[in-house]
């Protein structure tokens, strides 16, 4: 299977200062990467960045999504063609259900397969939802409710999980999906993302924390440190980390600005 994500020497800015400062990674579909590092390394600008948030500017380097530079393409240009970010600060959106929200999300990647797609029917929709709300643990009654309006912090992970497992993208990066999830949260939420594991999905777990990595477990291992993946490994890698914390890294890598 061919690289799905490619990120080739990426440099990024926020507001004139450099915050990526050269970082390849290569995501296959049927993978599943772990990005660790302190807190203020760039991981969730990197998760930024991939999906085109415009507040973030790349100023070198590609990213390379199923064979195409998607530097240029909108957010929405690149989920409908399968990229899917699990945000660590999910945002409400008063007045449309979680419902709704997936089916337009579900229609509008129908479409941009086939222009002539007329979407997903009512009554499939809701069999897929279900099924898919059983598996993640979630009560029906949250297809009604508005998009992360209340929702606790658990519930919002969930959410997001959810709409991975509707929209089945080929490659995910969840950002500190794990942040303010207590440990049954926590483990329904991996077996979640274990559940939608396969051929077809790369996934990208970013994390502060080793802990989420003992149930979703990575074959691959990546330390980003001040902009740059500074090591990369396998699992033995976060379980080094885990004893030893980030000091070591900072030691190494500790740049004089
Ligand atoms: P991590 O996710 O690894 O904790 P971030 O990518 O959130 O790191 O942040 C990396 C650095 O970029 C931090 O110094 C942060 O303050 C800065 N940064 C990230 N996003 C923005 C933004 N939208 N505006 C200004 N600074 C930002
Ligand atoms: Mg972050």
């Amino acid at each position: 299977m061919g690289a799905a994500l490619e990120i080739r020497n990426l440099h990024v800015s926020v507001e004139g200062k450099p915050i990526l400062r050269g970082v390849d990674l290569m995501v296959k579909q049927g993978e599943v990467h772990a990005l660790m590092g302190p807190n203020g390394s760039g991981k969730s600008t990197l998760a930024n960045v991939l999906l085109g948030n415009p507040a973030y500017e790349v100023t070198d380097g590609e990213i390379i999504f199923r064979g195409e530079n998607i530097l240029e393409q909108e957010p929405d240009v690149r989920s409908r063609a399968g990229l899917f970010l699990a945000f660590q600060y999910p945002v409400s959106i008063p007045g449309v259900t979680l419902a709704n929200f997936l089916r337009l999300a579900i229609n509008a990647r129908l479409k941009a397969e086939d222009a002539e797609s007329k979407g997903i029917s009512i009554g499939d929709f809701r069999k897929l939802m279900r099924a898919k709300m059983d598996m993640l643990q979630m009560d029906h009654s949250f297809a009604g409710r508005y998009l992360n309006e209340g929702f606790s912090g658990g519930e919002k992970k969930r959410a997001e999980i959810l709409q991975m497992a509707v929209l089945q993208p080929s490659v995910a990066i969840l950002d500190e999906t794990d942040s303010g999830l207590d440990i049954d949260a926590l483990r329904i939420v991996s077996e979640g993302v274990n559940k939608l594991r396969g051929p077809e999905l790369g996934v990208l777990v970013i994390t502060h924390y080793q802990r989420i990595l003992n149930y979703i477990r990575p074959e691959f291992v990546h330390v980003m440190y001040n902009g740059r993946i500074v090591e990369s490994g396998g699992p033995d890698l976060a379980l080094r980390l885990e004893e030893t914390g980030y000091d070591w890294v900072r030691e190494r890598f500790e740049v004089a600005e």
